[in-house]
């Protein structure tokens, strides 16, 4: 709390945002002044429980428990204290909602990770994590978006033309601790991508909050427009943020067994077991707009099968290849991307994978081609099902998902259906267009 206190007067904070991600996938929040923060950071922010009902379109779904009676507190975690290199005057904390009496609320994303990652500590494991960002860089012209450029894939034309962006991008988020490993132009037009280092779980959700908002932040002082949306342009290549995870366990990789097949662990393929059993169900989370249903389709490389494949980028799960030493395997969710709650996607995999190795699921043949290609009897017979190619589909899997739905709780679950039933009606009632424009705008 000092050394917060103390920063915040040495950098000339004066607003400290509080923020969370709703059901809806959007980051949003309130902001302490610096004079009352000490007390701010102790009670939190008083908060509607409506807010948890809210869909992306600001239409509030009907959920019992979050309508206009009813408080939380918007409660920040200090560790998690930046001061935001593209908004002078400003800091951030990722923020749990807690009951007023401060007792988690079993409304709270984030707290359900934070539960996830007990539950797979009790079982001797912490899950090392991270996002794989794609966003798509244009600019806003009415309702279009108009993408910076037309560059090929990895294009040394692509690095120039968004360098002057990319170069503020990677500072501001090298400054929020967030350690930038690698940058490129990607396949789509405008489609850059920026992985940052892993971390513990509950971090890399964090990050992926922060890493959103200073995609855009920046793009907004550049006169640009960043989106995140899973699809922006119906005919480009999709924007994903693949999961990348290994579980650790005394001090090792416990997904690494140089022995095993691929590298991977017997444990590593119980993980991918229970991740491709849940799978059905955990895109309801992971990919969790009705954007995210025009991204994730064969033969896009996003994963729209459930297989797994050593560097099959086809397969929703990769087991990734190690870098370096034996010891770095780890998996690669591609069904995945930024337009969901990163804590409920995060959270729902550890549940998933944890499912796996606790009733020793077998994953099946691994598969070393692109699913799309094999007969269908041939996929019956390797038990490769492609995934929900709609919102509702993945929203009925989930529903039908004992596990996944206990995890959640009967408040979040119902919560979250409820937000995402509205959004599908929402967009059932307009054509692509207007769907891509409310989720570029949003995300
Ligand atoms: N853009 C692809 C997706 O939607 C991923 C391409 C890649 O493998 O990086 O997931
Ligand atoms: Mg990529």
């Amino acid at each position: 709390m000092t050394d917060i206190l103390r920063r915040a007067r040495e950098e000339n904070v004066s607003l400290v945002r509080f923020l969370y991600a709703d059901h809806g996938g959007i980051v949003r929040g309130k902001a302490a002044a610096t004079a009352r923060l000490a007390e701010r950071i102790d009670s939190g922010i008083g908060h509607t429980r409506a807010m948890m009902a809210m869909s992306m379109m600001d239409e509030l779904a009907p959920v019992d428990g979050m309508g206009p009676v009813g408080e939380v507190r918007i409660k920040p975690d200090p560790n998690t204290f930046v001061t935001l290199p593209y908004a002078f005057g400003a800091a951030a904390m990722l923020a749990d909602q807690v009951n007023p009496d401060g007792t988690p609320w079993d409304g709270c994303a984030r707290t359900f990770l934070r539960q996830a990652i007990a539950e797979l500590g009790a079982d001797g494991y912490e899950l090392q994590a991270a996002f794989e960002p794609e966003f798509s860089l244009g600019r806003r012209d009415r309702a279009d978006f108009v993408p910076i450029d037309e560059s090929l894939c990895y294009s040394a034309t692509g690095f120039h033309l968004a360098h002057d962006y990319t170069i503020d991008l990677v500072g501001a988020l090298n400054k929020q601790g967030l350690e930038v490993e690698h940058y490129y132009p990607e396949l789509g037009h405008g489609q850059q991508e920026i992985p940052i280092g892993h971390a513990t779980a509950l971090r890399a959700a964090d990050n992926h909050v922060l890493l959103r908002e200073t995609v855009r932040a920046v793009a907004i002082r550049h006169g640009l427009w960043a989106s995140f949306a899973p699809k922006p342009l119906p005919d480009q290549a999709g924007n994903g943020a693949h999961l990348h995870a290994s579980l650790w366990s005394h001090g090792g990789n416990a997904f690494a067994d140089p022995s095993g097949q691929f590298g991977l662990s017997r444990l590593g393929h119980h993980f991918v077991g229970g991740v491709l059993a849940h799978l059905p169900a955990l895109v309801a989370l992971t990919c969790g707009s009705v954007n995210s249903y025009r991204r994730l389709a064969p033969s896009t490389w996003s994963g729209a099968y459930t297989c797994y494949g050593p560097d099959n980028r086809e397969a929703a799960v990769r087991i990734c290849s190690p870098i370096g030493a034996t010891g770095s395997v780890n998996l690669e969710l591609k069904p995945c991307d930024s337009s969901g709650n990163p804590y409920l996607a995060l959270g729902g995999f550890i549940h998933a994978g944890l499912d796996g190795i606790r009733r020793r699921l077998d994953p099946g043949q691994p598969l070393l081609a692109d699913p799309a290609t094999l007969s269908s009897s041939e996929r019956s017979r390797l038990a490769v099902a492609r995934l929900p190619a709609s919102l509702p589909e993945a929203l009925d899997a989930l529903a039908a998902d004992s596990l996944l739905m206990s995890a959640l709780g009967p408040l979040r679950s119902a919560a979250y259906l409820a937000v995402k039933r509205s959004e599908a009606a929402h967009f059932a009632r307009h054509d692509v267009g207007y769907e891509c424009y409310q989720h570029w705008m949003r995300f």
